[in-house]
Order: C-alpha cells, then structure tokens, then sequence
C-alpha cells in the first residue's frame, strides 16, 4: 500500500472537482484530484451536452414540420433516421468529453489518483485497494446519481435513467417518462419531437423549476400540446412484458381516470441522489443530514469546523453546471487556506429548462417571495412582436419587484429562446445596475419589454410617473433600462 501527503485532496475529477484541483493549486498548495469512474464529467458525458445535442436534434425536426405558415413548403415526408441522430449525439458529445479528458491528463500524472475515495478517517483516505492520501483538507465533490424508485427496479433493462437515453444506437417507438422536472422535460419534449410516443408523468404537478402557479399552468398546457403530460399523476403498477414495459396510472380521483398502456421504456427522471454512499463517512466525526450529506455551511462550503470542504450537485442545493464550477473553485481556495476561509460570492441565480418555448427562472422564486411584499410585472407572448414574427408566440412572464424598494427581485417564465432574455437578467440583478449606470447601457430593445413595463407602470403605484416620464425621455426601453430604473435611489 503506498501512502502519500498533500495539502488538500479532492474526492471527483467532475465539474466541482477540477476547479477545486486547480484553486488549491493556484494558491501554492499541493493537491491531488482523485476519481473513481473515467474522466469526462456527468456534465460532458451524460448531462448538459448530450441533452443538448439531443434538443437540437428535436427543434431541427420540428423546424422542418412548421414551415408551411411561412410559404415555405417541405414537399415529401420528413424523415427522423434514428441510428443517424444517436449517432450526431454520441459522436459530438464524445468530442466534447474528449477535450475534458485531455485537460484532465495534462494535470501532472503524481496528482492524479485513479480509484474510489473512502474517509479512514478525518484526515485519511483509501483510494481504491492500492494508496493511502493523509491530506490536510479535504473537498468532496462526488457529484450525484438518478435515483431509481424501488418499484421501477425489477423491470430491468427496460426501466432506465438518463444516462442511459444517450447509450442508445436508435431511437425507441414509445416512451413513458416519469417525473416532470427539468430532465424529464426536456427529453420528453425532445425525444416527442424525434417522433417517439412520449408520455411525462408527474408527481406533484411540478412543471420543471417553475413555482409561480400561473406561469406553471399556462407551461403545463403548452407541453400537454406537444405530448401526453400529467403534471399530477400517481403510477400504480409498473410490469414487465416481454421487451415491453406495462404500466397502470391514476390522473385522477374517477374510477374512469385509470390509464393503462405498454411502453418500450420508462425513462426515471425521478430525482438524483448525492453520492455519498461510498465515503465511508461512519468513519470521520462529520455530522451528516438525513440523506447522508455531510451539514456544511453554504457559504463557506466548510463541513462544521472541519478542514472538510464540499462542492457541485453532492451538496445537494443547485445541481447546476455553472454553480458546481464556482462553489468548486471556492472550496478548492478555502481548503488550501485553512483556517483562513471565505465566503462564495454567488452569481445571481438563474436556471434554465432548455424546452421550446423555453422555461427559466431569475432570481427570488415566487414561490419565497412574502406575499404582499411585491408587484407582479406580467406579459403575453402571444401578441408579442417578435415572438408572432417567428410563429413562436406561446409564453407567459412574470417578474417580481419589490414594493418598498422597487428593486427587481426575480422572474419566472415559459417564451422563446427564455435562455438570452435570463441572461441579461440575471447580469442586471448580478451588476445591481442603478440608475446611474444606464447612459453606458448600449443595448436596444429586447422583447418583450414593452409590454412589460407598462405593466408595472400599472402595478408600480409609488413612482408611476417618474418611470413613464424616464422611459419617455429616453424613447427607448430594455430591461437594463427598467431595472436601472427601478433599482435607481
Ligand atoms: C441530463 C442532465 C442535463 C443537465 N443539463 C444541464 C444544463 O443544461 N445546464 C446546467 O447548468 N446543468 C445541467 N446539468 C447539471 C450538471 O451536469 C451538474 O450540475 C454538474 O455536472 C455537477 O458537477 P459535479 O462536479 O458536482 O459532479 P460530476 O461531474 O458528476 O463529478 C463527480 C465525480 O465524482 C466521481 N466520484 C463519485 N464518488 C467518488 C468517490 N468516492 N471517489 C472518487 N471519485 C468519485 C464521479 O465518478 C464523478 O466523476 C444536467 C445534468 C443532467 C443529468
């Protein structure tokens, strides 16, 4: 057994996990990144690219069936060749992994072990059957799993999560997708678009990330339209038939709200899980939360007063690319400093459903805003400009600003390409933009912040004049403008 010393040790070569190793480093500390499954990152290999690739395989699909209001006919059948779309998915994303596992080999071979990480104790770990690291802090960024419910398990091969979608050479005939969050969603619609018979089944009416009841209702009916979705539904029985999956589920409290019907898969987007199984944390004095996650400050990213640092979808908050990146470079900096610690700053939030139209969200959730304590900003995309122009006029916003304050606090919303328009929300909440700031804002028009703004003007009742006498002295309007507005002292 070899044994080796380091200042900080990093459990996962993921999205947490590199930043962490190259943090430590950068701050003159000796580290050593230690992963147990191949190089490439969750991200890379079975996350954000391949679901991508698979998305826009969907929307070039759709695009081609929805020309003819434009004049523009598509004579002959469109034609979804399977083996070929699997094949785009898996050969870019096996691109894409590729530069990961590159810039993973360049770190020099003696900090880098292969094999899976246990805690022996605080400050020791077994890696794998063969070292022994004594490090002097630690970060856990071992990322997490789908979970597979307990009734779906007997089913086989036919019951299959994530991963698995983008290990297909074909596309399969028909699909039941169980759970209405962000993955289930967005392979349920992309997978629907491909020509699979999809059909989401939800739990607890759960519309992707979405917590504002009108904003999710009006995004359950648009995806209902593309495929057969029941946000709140319950399965009752799952078996197996042969290659086939049988299924019974209620979507509703009649007797006639049964729903029985044979499906080649069941896709499980029911959730993931940390994974912390596998540490060995009995061993170590951590406290740890009921799902076995070690309790840590989310600031700080520290586990109690340990030198223990914990980073990306393990800690089980934000299970989202750009977050597990930051929250790894601040662990990878905190470990090597120990003691001396310092918070994350975080970036505003913003979390994407990459659907058509798109789902995203900005900021505070409606759901923890005080009530009373904000006005509602609202528009339609359906009468909207631009979104008309595409033929892509479906979408409902909502965006929330502060009563007292007349700060922007956060949006929600379903509408086309939702990705930009949370982008430059989220810079303006990040920059904290004030008044002062907007003679150095360039940007034009945005839709859909015409209708927007009138609607707050409407809501807005402490300053109603000012703001319809600064939009009428600048004659032009964005978001920027807005939030400079409203966030002006
Ligand atoms: C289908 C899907 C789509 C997604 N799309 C998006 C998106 O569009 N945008 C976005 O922002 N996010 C998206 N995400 C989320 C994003 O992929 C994750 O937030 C990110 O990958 C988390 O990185 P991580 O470092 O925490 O985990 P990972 O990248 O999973 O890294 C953890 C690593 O730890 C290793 N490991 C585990 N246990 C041990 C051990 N005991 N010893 C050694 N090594 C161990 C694992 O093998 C793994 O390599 C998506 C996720 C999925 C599943």
């Amino acid at each position: 057994m070899k044994t080796v010393q380091t200042d900080v040790a990093i459990i996962g070569a993921g999205s947490a996990g590199l930043p962490a190793y190259r943090a430590a480093k950068a701050v003159g500390a000796s580290a050593i990144l230690i992963e147990g499954g191949p190089y490439g990152t969750t991200c890379a290999r079975v996350g954000c690219m391949p679901s991508k690739l698979l998305i826009a395989a969907a929307e070039a699909a759709h695009a081609a069936a929805h020309t003819a209001p434009f004049g523009v006919h598509v004579d002959g059948t469109i034609r979804i060749d399977g083996p070929e779309v699997m094949a785009r998915v898996k050969g870019e994303r096996d691109r894409f992994v590729g530069f990961v596992v590159e810039s993973t080999e360049g770190i020099p071979e003696a900090d880098r072990l292969i094999g899976y990480a246990r805690f022996i104790d605080d400050g020791l770990l077994q890696v794998g059957d063969h070292t022994q690291v004594r490090a002097r802090s630690v970060v856990i960024a071992t990322g997490s799993s789908p979970y597979l419910p307990e009734m779906y398990r007997k089913l086989g091969d036919r019951a299959i999560v994530n991963d698995d979608v983008f290990a297909w050479n074909d596309l399969p005939r028909k699909v039941a997708v169980v759970g209405a969050g962000v993955i289930g969603l967005e392979l349920g619609q992309a997978l629907s678009r491909l020509g699979v018979d999809v059909t989401v089944i939800g739990a607890r009416g759960r519309v992707g990330p979405l917590t504002d009841p009108e904003v999710k209702a009006y995004a359950e009916k648009v995806f209902a339209d593309g495929f057969r979705f029941f946000a709140r539904a319950e399965v009752e029985a799952v078996s197996r038939e042969g290659d086939s999956v049988r299924m019974r589920y209620r979507i509703g409290s009649d007797t006639s709200d049964v729903v029985e019907d044979t499906f080649d898969y069941v896709l499980v987007t029911a959730g993931r899980r940390p994974n912390v199984a596998g540490l060995a944390l009995g061993n170590t004095s951590l406290a740890v939360d009921q799902d076995g996650v070690p309790v840590y400050d989310p600031l700080t990213l520290q586990v109690g007063s340990h030198p223990v640092f914990i980073a990306g979808d393990v800690n089980n908050v934000l299970p989202l690319l750009h977050e597990a990146a930051d929250e790894g470079k601040a662990a990878g900096t905190n470990a090597a400093r120990f003691p001396d610690v310092a918070p994350l700053v975080r970036r505003a939030p913003i979390s994407v459903l990459f659907s058509d139209p798109g789902v995203a969200m900005v900021g505070a959730r409606f759901v923890d805003l005080a009530p009373g304590s904000f006005v509602v900003g609202e528009v339609s995309f359906e009468d909207q400009g631009r979104s008309r122009i595409m033929l892509r006029n479906r979408g409902l916003m909502h965006v929330y600003v502060d009563k007292s304050t007349r700060r922007f606090l956060g949006a929600e919303w379903i509408g086309p390409d939702a990705e930009h328009i949370a982008h430059l929300l989220s810079w303006a909440l990040q920059m904290k933009l004030r008044r002062h700031h907007r003679d150095h804002v360039s940007l034009q028009r945005i839709w859909p912040n015409d209708g927007l703004i009138s609607d707050i003007c409407a809501k807005e009742h402490q300053r109603p004049f000012q703001l319809v006498n600064f939009l009428r002295e600048r004659q032009k309007s964005s978001f920027l403008r807005l939030f400079s507005f409203l966030n002006a002292d």
